[in-house]
């Protein structure tokens, strides 16, 4: 089955709104040759709106990073599916590593998250991957699957064919060092291979992100991989130029 390349920027705590209002000049210029792959952007909550504004009548998505479980309530500096859906947001980040490692998030956690985004009809993007003491010690793959299997736990095959899945090893987000192809597939296989015993052919249909110092001159090796569905792209997606690149290499030649 062909999926499309999904090539998501996640900029992270960085870009104000006219940073991200200007990013938008270069990247509309660039749409044309662009249109082979679905394009993704995720500010900060702040700039939501804004970016969703400044990219209207484009096809460009634009996602939070995070969001609470909860619809509202008490709990203050929180931000629920239904205000990001307000904003302008159609898409969420889930369990990205800064959340699991910096902010302490267990895969339970993520998991009610993760449900929380399908029932407000945001599309998830799902951040898996393991600690470089985890890969050392040989359990990278039980690592990834345990967050798989917790994350979609209660979720029937329908439901979980709406899910993004983000490979990040955590070793290379931010640090320059990357998977190399083969290790990507290998674990983008592993991952698929997971998804078919859980939902059969369902899994064909889930697109499997790389993420991890994914920069213009590794992304086409990257992307030549079967299961490289896209790329999640954090330090490269903040200049124009480096993030239209690595969309451009993801387009089919
Ligand atoms: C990320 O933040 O998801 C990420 C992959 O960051 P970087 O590309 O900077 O490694």
């Amino acid at each position: 089955m062909s999926r499309r390349s999904l090539i998501a920027a996640n900029w992270k705590m960085n870009h104000t709104v006219a940073k991200a209002t200007e990013f938008v000049v270069p990247l509309r210029a660039a749409l044309p040759r662009l249109t082979p792959v679905d394009l993704a952007i995720f500010p900060s909550f702040f700039c939501v709106h804004a970016l969703a504004e400044a990219l209207k009548g484009t096809s460009v998505a634009v996602g939070a990073q995070d969001l609470h479980w909860e619809t509202s309530g008490a709990f203050t500096g929180e931000v629920s599916g239904e205000m990001l859906k307000d904003a302008g947001a159609t898409m969420v980040l889930v369990g990205h590593s800064e959340r699991r490692h910096v902010m302490g998030e267990s895969n339970e956690i993520v998991a009610r998250k993760l449900s929380a985004a399908l029932r407000d009809g945001l599309v998830p993007i799902l951040c898996v991957g393991e600690l470089l003491s985890e890969r050392d010690a040989g359990n990278e793959t039980t690592v990834v699957e345990k967050q798989l299997e917790t994350a979609f736990h209660t979720l029937a095959a329908a439901v979980a064919a709406g899910v993004v899945i983000a490979y990040e090893p955590v070793w290379a987000i931010g640090t320059g060092r990357t998977a190399s192809p083969h290790d990507a597939e290998a674990m983008h296989g592993s991952v698929r291979a997971w998804l078919h015993g859980r939902y059969g052919d369902v899994a064909d249909e889930i697109r499997i992100l790389y993420g991890g110092s994914v920069k213009p001159d590794n992304a086409a090796g990257l992307i030549a991989e079967r299961n490289v569905d896209g790329f999640l792209i954090g330090g490269a997606s903040l200049d124009p130029a480096s993030y239209i690149a690595i969309a451009g290499a993801a387009v089919p030649r």
